[in-house]
C-alpha cells in the first residue's frame, strides 16, 4: 500500500497513535484520539522470524525453487503477521547447501517483494552433534567439523546479507569457526549440541550470543543433575530461542525459562516448515529436503515412526497467542518476543517511525479482549489479513 493512514493503540504503550505514509515510507506518527469505541484496534511492528524452513506448502530445502513459490511462502507469512524472516537451510551435503543458498539468493536479489521479506539466512547445520537425540531430524551422515574456510565460503555465497549460524561448539574446530564467523559479521547460536559447560563458555567468549530452540534437539530423557538445558541457562551472555507451540517446550518449562531469563534474552521462533500456514483441512504429508514427514492432528510434524519433531506447523501469529496462553501474559507482551526481540538479536530496528518503510500490523480485538483480526501492511507488498481463532 503506497499511501494511507491508520489509527490504533501502540502496542508498547497502549497510547493511541495515527501513522501516515506516502510512497511506502512513514511520513507522520502522532498522538491520536481513541479509536472508535466499537473497535479495539492495536498497532504493532510486524513479526520477525529467525527460523523459517518453509511455509504454506513450500519446502525451502528443495533445489530449483521458483520466484512464484517464494512469493507464495512470503505472502502467507505476511498474512500471518511476519514480514521479515531468515530463510533457513538445514543439514545437507555442504556443497548442496551452498548451491541452494546461491540459487535462492539470486531470486531474492532480483525481486523487491522477496528482498523485503527474506532478509537473511539461518544456516542450521551441518556442523551439529551427531549424537542420538541431539541431532534431531538432521542426518548425522552429512554433518561436518567446521573450519574457517567453511565460514568464508558461506560469507562469499551470501554476500553482505545477515547470517545466523547455528553450530555445536563441541565439534573439532568450532571455536575457531565461531571466531571467524563473528569477524565476518555473522551471528552465532549454539544448538543441536551436547557441549560441556566449559565448551559453551568458550563458545561465548569466541562470540556466540544465542542458543537455538532451547529445550529441543536433545534426548527425551536427560540427566537430572547435568544436562544441556542447565548448562545453557547457567551460562551468562546467551539469549535463547523458543518454539511457543506448546509441544516443543512444555508449558511449565516455557514459563520457567521466562522467569529465569530477562525478556531481552528470549526470542520466539516458529521453526516453521512447509506444513505451516496451510488450511488445517488439507492433507499434511510434506517434505523437509529429502525427508518425508507427516503432520498429526495435533499439528506436530514427525518423521513417520519416530518420536522426534522435525520443525513445526506453527504460524507466527499462532505462536504469539499460544505464548500468551502458556505464560498468562497479555498478547501485547508476547508479541514483542516475536517482533522486537528477534530484530534486536540480529541488530535490526523494529520501530514505527518517520522515514522507515511502512511495515505495520493492525490488530482488532472483540469486547471479550480476544484478538479477532490481523491485517499486515507492508511497503513493497499487497496488504494481507487473516481472521484469528482465539481458541486455537
Ligand atoms: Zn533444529
Amino acid at each position: 500500500m503506497s499511501a494511507g493512514s491508520v489509527t490504533g493503540k501502540f502496542i508498547r504503550t497502549g497510547v493511541p497513535i495515527t501513522v501516515s505514509w506516502k510512497h511506502g515510507v512513514i511520513t507522520n506518527v502522532e498522538p491520536a484520539d481513541e479509536p472508535a469505541a466499537t473497535e479495539d484496534i492495536w498497532l504493532a511492528p510486524p513479526l520477525v522470524d529467525l527460523q523459517i524452513n518453509g511455509y504454506a506448502g513450500v519446502d525451502f530445502q528443495q533445489d530449483d525453487l521458483t520466484t512464484e513459490q517464494l512469493h507464495a511462502a512470503v505472502r502467507a507469512l505476511r498474512r500471518d503477521g511476519c514480514t521479515r524472516c531468515l530463510y533457513t537451510l538445514v543439514t545437507d551435503r555442504w556443497p548442496a547447501m551452498l548451491a541452494r543458498l546461491k540459487h535462492v539468493r539470486s531470486l531474492v536479489s532480483a525481486d523487491r517483494e522477496l528482498r523485503s521479506a527474506i532478509v537473511g539466512w539461518h544456516i542450521e547445520g551441518p556442523f551439529l552433534s551427531p549424537e542420538p537425540g541431539y541431532c534431531g531430524a538432521h542426518d548425522p551422515a552429512k554433518m561436518l567439523d567446521p573450519t574457517p574456510a567453511h565460514v568464508d565460503q558461506l560469507r562469499e555465497a551470501a554476500g553482505d546479507d545477515p547470517i545466523l549460524l547455528t553450530l555445536a561448539p563441541e565439534r573439532a574446530g568450532a571455536i575457531e569457526a565461531i571466531r571467524r564467523a563473528c569477524e565476518l559479521g555473522m551471528k552465532v547460536c549454539l544448538g543441536h549440541t551436547n557441549a560441556t559447560a566449559d565448551q559453551i563458555k568458550r563458545a561465548v567468549e569466541a562470540g556466540a550470543t544465542g542458543f537455538t530452540h532451547l529445550g529441543n534437539a536433545c534426548p527425551q530423557t536427560l540427566d537430572r543433575h547435568d544436562n544441556i538445558l542447565w548448562r545453557a541457562l547457567d551460562t551468562p551472555g546467551l539469549s535463547v530461542s523458543l518454539i511457543p507451540d506448546t509441544h516443543h517446550v512444555s508449558p511449565s518449562l516455557f514459563r520457567l525459562i521466562h522467569r529465569v531469563l530477562k525478556p531481552f534474552q528470549i526470542v520466539h521462533t516458529t521453526d516453521a516448515m512447509a506444513a505451516a500456514g496451510l488450511p488445517s483441512n488439507l492433507p499434511r504429508a510434506v517434505t523437509l529436503g529429502e525427508m518425508k514427514l507427516e503432520v498429526g492432528a495435533d499439528g506436530i510434524v514427525r518423521q513417520p515412526g519416530k518420536t522426534n519433531f522435525a520443525g513445526s506447523s506453527l504460524s507466527p501469529i499462532e505462536g504469539v497467542l499460544r505464548a500468551a496462553k502458556m505464560t498468562g501474559k497479555p498478547w501485547q507482551e508476547t508479541w514483542l518476543a516475536s517482533s522486537l526481540r528477534p530484530a534486536e538479536f540480529m541488530g535490526w530496528t523494529s520501530e514505527i517511525k518517520v522515514g522507515q518503510p511502512v511495515e505495520l500490523c493492525v490488530l482488532k480485538m472483540n469486547d471479550d479482549g480476544q484478538l479477532m483480526n490481523l491485517e499486515t501492511i507492508a511497503a513493497n507488498a499487497p496488504t494481507a489479513s487473516v481472521q484469528l481463532d482465539a481458541n486455537k
